[in-house]
């Protein structure tokens, strides 16, 4: 679930108050991009980042995410499917890590924990830290993991002490992702690893479905980087780009399938099957489609590897 690194002010209407200029850049070339009542997404001119503005407080944030956003029952197959993409997600980060058998592994936003099952398996001491209480207490349950729930400003980490921080779909839900990544630097170890996995605003399908897209995912998802914007954090942070890849081939054809066809939950159970059809066949045609996306350099999805070579 999301990780607001910010406790929200007090607020009478649900909201903050909004941004007098782009909390990425600090430009104040702000233009509305997108409206989706009663929230709006601005966009920064300067460094085309896209962010909710004014912010939901935590509230309304947290009442926008449904029961279910991680599941939390062990013999569902959205459990396996959550373990199996986890491992596939760190074993493709792997080869680009070949030092990297030991030490410790941060996962912010760990949601259940298969990042943090992972990454055990492959040697290193996981911790996870993740703002659904119940998502956290499954994984502590189910996979016997070490997760802290809450933000990760309400947990005291040792500087310098992470081989590994990861960040899978979870910068784009943070409340001050520019502060976080700041302090996630000072986390890693010399020689350690930060990768960072979220939506592309610059995708050819952002651009394709506009206002309808998939991974805007109105108000949870609070901000929109691309590859560009959070490189060069990195890079001004004292981290080297190791890697950037632009294709995931669940998240890259849930950006087209999902646009045409969202949200399955709170149907009856026949429109539920017939749906359930409809995606898996629309799944097998969009997963080329995101891999040509990607191919042009415009993925929905990007991952980055930076490291600390200090
Ligand atoms: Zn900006």
């Amino acid at each position: 679930m999301n990780v607001p690194s910010v406790v929200s002010e007090v607020s009478t209407d649900g909201f903050l108050d909004e941004f007098p200029e782009c909390p990425w850049c600090h430009s104040d070339r702000l233009v509305v991009a997108h409206e989706q009542a009663p929230y709006r997404l601005r966009e920064c001119e300067s460094c085309s980042v896209m962010f909710v503005d004014p912010q939901p407080d935590d509230a309304r944030l947290g009442a926008s995410y449904p029961d279910a956003y991680y599941p939390t029952n062990a013999d569902s197959p959205e459990v396996r499917e959550h373990l199996h993409w986890k491992r596939f997600d760190l074993g493709r980060v792997w080869p680009h890590l070949p030092d990297l058998d030991s030490g410790r592994h941060l996962d912010v936003g760990c949601g259940i924990g298969g990042a943090l099952v992972a990454a055990r398996e492959r040697g290193l001491e996981p911790l996870g830290i993740e703002f659904s209480e119940d998502a956290a207490r499954f994984g502590r349950d189910h996979f016997g993991v070490d997760i802290r729930t809450g933000t990760l400003a309400d947990v005291v980490l040792e500087p310098s002490s992470f081989s590994l921080i990861t960040l899978y779909h979870a910068l784009e839900h943070l409340r001050d992702p520019a502060a976080d990544l700041e302090r996630l630097t000072e986390l890693l170890a010399p020689g350690g690893a930060l990768v960072i996995e979220c939506p592309n605003i610059r995708a050819t399908s952002a651009r394709m479905f506009g206002g309808k897209w998939f991974h805007l995912e109105v108000p949870r998802h609070l901000f929109h980087f691309h590859p560009d914007a959070v490189s060069a954090r990195l890079e001004s942070l004292g981290l080297q780009t190791v890697d950037c890849c632009g294709f995931h081939p669940a998240h890259g054809a849930a950006s087209f399938y999902g646009s045409l066809y969202p949200a399955q939950s709170g149907l009856p159970i026949l429109e539920r099957a017939r749906r359930k059809a409809v995606v898996t066949a629309m799944r097998a045609v969009a997963r080329p489609l995101a891999r040509f996306e990607a191919w042009l350099g415009t993925g929905s999805v990007f991952r980055v590897i930076a490291r600390n070579d200090s």
